[in-house]
């Protein structure tokens, strides 16, 4: 065995772009309590893992064949699941799907963004939408949100007749503050975007299905408005992030301007049997929603009782400050036992909404951190 030469990635060609970045990624920690990932906490049935099991098997009996390359049956699919958010009969040819809601992303950026375009978000959000647009030679602007983490009209209006961007992002709920966009912000950054004619408008709605009552989706938009793109995944409501499905809704030409970018049998046939496996099983999936819910809504009840602030939430987390050091605060409460999510913003933690116990752990050791006993 000869011993491998010394290189470091400074002694790599790598594009300067990509030079002092670090991977992007969650602490994988083998904790006994982890929220800190926005994953659903309900692990399948026993009757669903035997369901999820079988489909796999029937796939692996023509595994010497590549996938269907344009996965219709599992469009189809998905088009009649979103058609009761979106208010009209959603199309197969209006979805797209792809390994997780980050490669649908990454798509985009392909499609749309690149060298010498510009991509806008609204920070604090989901940094990967800054990081695809780097991977991507898209240039990334950050514009901020307010201080309560809301966004407005105006706010969105101006960013894309300040900047032209080719894509704007906006995230609803927004991970990782909570905040639901209310429609007029959506319709206000299509319009804008309509009247520069520089791009398109992506909404993020990886947490679509834990918003409360009475916040529509912004599918509904989409006849009215062809510069729209919604994303959305099966890794949150549907518990299935172990299997990497993600998808939009959006114009068919945005469809097949996709089809410029994917890879050939991009989404493996095991992927696309489990998938539609897990459709069939919608109601039993998204039963686990309520209860994730309720709690959310448990922590946002309990936290201020704490002196703790936090942002109204529509997801399935909860972002939750504040503190003068939430680095020790996020050290203190994994001494706990406790997983939770430091995502880089000054005095403040965001923790997802697990099971009832773990929810009882997260508020025991939280309680016991800010009485300074741990
Ligand atoms: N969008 C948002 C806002 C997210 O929080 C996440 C997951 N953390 C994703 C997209 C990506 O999820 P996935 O690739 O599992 O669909």
């Amino acid at each position: 065995d000869r011993p491998w030469r010394p290189l470091d990635l400074d002694g790599l060609p790598l594009r300067d772009s990509l030079r002092g970045q670090s991977p992007y990624g969650a602490p994988q920690l083998d904790v006994p309590v982890r929220l800190n990932t926005n994953e659903n906490p309900h692990p399948p049935s026993i009757g669903l893992v035997d369901a999820l099991g079988k489909a796999a098997t029937l796939a692996a009996t023509e595994a010497n064949r590549y996938p269907d390359r344009g996965a219709d049956a599992l469009r189809a699919d998905l088009a009649y699941y979103l058609t009761p958010d979106a208010g009209f009969g959603v199309h197969t040819a209006q979805v797209w799907a792809a390994n997780g809601s980050n490669e649908i992303l990454q798509q985009l950026c392909q499609a749309f963004g690149g060298p010498g375009r510009v991509a806008v978000g609204f920070e604090p959000s989901y940094s990967m939408h800054r990081l695809i647009a780097l991977a991507t030679a898209t240039e990334w602007v950050a514009e901020r949100r307010a201080a309560d983490f809301t966004l407005s009209a105006e706010a969105v209006a101006r960013a894309i007749e300040r900047h032209r961007p080719a894509l704007l992002f906006l995230c609803s709920p927004n991970n990782p503050t909570g905040t639901a966009l209310p429609l007029d912000v959506v319709v206000a950054a299509c319009e804008a975007m309509h009247a520069v004619g520089s791009g398109m408008v992506v909404v993020d709605e990886a947490y679509a299905e834990f918003r409360r009552a009475g916040v529509p989706s912004a599918l509904t938009l989409l006849p009215q408005h062809p510069r729209l793109i919604v994303t959305r995944t099966m890794s949150k409501a549907f518990a299935l992030a172990g299997a990497r499905v993600g998808y939009l809704a959006a114009h068919p030409a945005v469809v097949d301007a996709l089809q410029l970018v994917r890879l050939p049998y991009h989404l493996s046939s095991f992927t696309q049997a489990v998938a539609r496996t897990a459709l069939a099983h919608a109601d039993e999936l998204l039963g686990t929603v309520e209860s994730v819910k309720a709690q959310r809504d448990r922590i946002v009840r309990e936290l201020p009782a704490l002196g703790l602030r936090l942002a109204p939430s529509d997801a399935n987390f909860v972002f939750f400050g504040v503190f003068g050091d939430q680095q020790a605060v996020w050290r203190a409460l994994l001494d706990a036992g406790v997983l939770v999510r430091d995502v880089g913003i000054d005095g403040w933690l965001r923790v997802t909404a697990g099971l009832p116990g773990e929810i009882d752990a997260f508020l025991a050791a939280l309680t016991r951190v800010l009485a300074g006993a741990d």
